[in-house]
């Protein structure tokens, strides 16, 4: 016998939101899964959070497309939930919701003078450099020699990169031309990297610590005395295999010197930012030396100051409320047991358990969505979905983009790309619309 039509909706088109309508597909369920995303761009972090110059990696947007092109789903872009349809409205009408819109903002960098001007997010940052609609004109410092990153980790890396990598370098990325020329012309000579804790505790991944040594116009710089012998004994093999490579690459660092190019990018270990410098903008930073005692961060009461323009601070991404839902202040997620927020209201992805781990980490989470739906809903489902929405959205006069309008959008960037890039992304949402409803 088979069972009644289960709606289902997830919120947010990026990774998490596209694995779990995947995880749906793959179970063979009588599901109709309609994917919805504030931006009339599907892929979320792929799209507007990946670097620029790392193309390969936005190349599971193609497994992502064929998700989005099976019969069972749709993709309803441009449209707000919180803003313009509330999850109330939502419940009324799917029997399913799963929340996958990720952590869209920067956890606070907590000191004096975090709020002066000078002082940028690293989501905002990534935004600015991705084209994202909302962050284009961020217009970032840029004429300073020293650029200050707070943090070690993958995004501290993927920025510094970024920062000092010349237009060749990036001809075939899809950085927007604003960003590129605005880097290019920018006077900077020195980026910081600085890890509140020690090379082997730092969280970048190798890959990317590598290719900082593949930079044409750029050198990285280590102070050899700041690097241990050896790991020391972990307990987790992959991750001891990992700090070994890590060190072996910071090792290889430490033996260039600041004269070997035009540009450099240090890896201070051991210090803490303390104060953001500067009365109407920032014009430095204080940082402070750290040590560990038994696991725990603690200063010296050594201070270090240098004189910058702009601040960067990547530690972390924090996932925003979402309105009519329970959220956890203390961890910045929706509240869940594993995943499942109420009945037939479900999390996946950055917003389910913290901004961590590689893209097909949320895969998990989009199964274990899928389970809960199979097992609340074995007698199949009783509320209209996709029609309903239709006529809501039509009733409030909300311009939906589908997928196929998302294929103009992309059509279009890909024409209007020049000299080996792969696309010339739409910077304004209404360029988009335009693309999809009057040409
Ligand atoms: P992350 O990996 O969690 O790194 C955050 C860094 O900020 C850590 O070094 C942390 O130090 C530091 N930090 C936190 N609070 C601080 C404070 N108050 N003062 C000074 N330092 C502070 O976060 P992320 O770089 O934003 O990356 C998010 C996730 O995306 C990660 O899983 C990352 O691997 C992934 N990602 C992957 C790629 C890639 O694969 N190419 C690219 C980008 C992002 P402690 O360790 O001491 O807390």
């Amino acid at each position: 016998m088979s069972i009644s039509k289960i709606s289902v909706v997830v919120v947010g088109a990026g990774p998490a939101g596209f694995y779990a309508a995947d995880a749906l597909i793959k179970k063979k369920l009588n599901c109709e899964i309609d994917i919805i995303d504030f931006l009339p761009t599907p892929y979320g972090l792929i799209r507007a959070g990946v670097a620029p110059d790392h193309q390969t990696t936005k190349k599971v947007i193609k497994s992502f497309e064929k998700t989005a092109l099976n019969d069972s789903c749709h993709f309803f872009g441009n449209v707000h939930i919180g803003n313009e349809i509330s999850i109330s409205e939502l419940k009324e009408i799917y029997d399913a919701i799963i929340i996958a819109t990720g952590a869209e903002s920067d956890s606070l960098l907590d000191i004096p003078g975090s709020s002066l001007p000078g002082v940028i997010g690293s989501a905002s940052f990534v935004g600015w450099y991705n084209a994202h609609p909302n962050y284009i004109n961020l217009n970032p410092n840029l004429e300073t020699n020293n650029v200050i990153i707070i943090g070690n980790g993958n995004v501290a890396i993927d920025i510094a990169r970024v920062l000092v990598k010349n237009r060749n370098e990036m001809a075939e990325s899809d950085i927007p031309e604003y960003a590129l020329s605005n880097i290019e012309n920018s006077s900077i000579k020195d980026v910081f990297i600085f890890g509140r804790r020690g090379p082997i505790e730092a969280k970048f991944t190798n890959v990317e610590l590598r290719e900082m040594g593949e930079l044409k116009d750029a050198v990285a710089i280590v102070r050899p005395d700041q690097l241990p012998l050896e790991v020391g004994s972990l307990s987790d093999a992959r991750e001891q295999r990992l700090k070994e490579k890590n060190l072996k690459t910071l090792q290889e660092f430490s033996k260039n010197k600041i004269t070997d190019a035009r540009k450099r990018v240090h890896f201070p270990f051991w210090y803490k930012p303390v104060k953001i410098l500067g009365t109407q903008k920032v014009e430095g930073i204080q940082m402070e030396k750290t040590f560990l005692n038994n696991g725990i961060l603690e200063s010296t009461g050594e201070y270090l100051e240098i004189e910058c323009g702009l601040v960067i601070p990547a530690i972390g991404y924090r996932s925003r409320p979402v309105k009519g839902l329970p959220f956890n202040d203390t961890d910045f997620v929706i509240s869940n047991d594993n995943g499942r927020v109420d009945m037939g209201i479900y999390a996946v992805g950055w917003i389910k358990r913290g901004p961590s781990g590689v893209i097909s980490t949320n895969r998990p989470d989009g199964v274990l969505a899928a389970n809960h739906i199979e097992n609340d809903f074995r007698d199949g489902g009783s509320k209209p979905g996709r029609t309903a929405l239709v006529s809501m959205l039509e009733k409030k006069n909300i311009k939906f983009v589908s997928f196929e309008g998302w294929k103009l959008i992309d059509k279009a960037e890909i024409s209007g790309a020049i000299s080996g890039a792969p696309r010339k992304k739409f910077e304004k949402i209404d360029d988009m619309l335009d693309v999809v409803f009057y040409k």
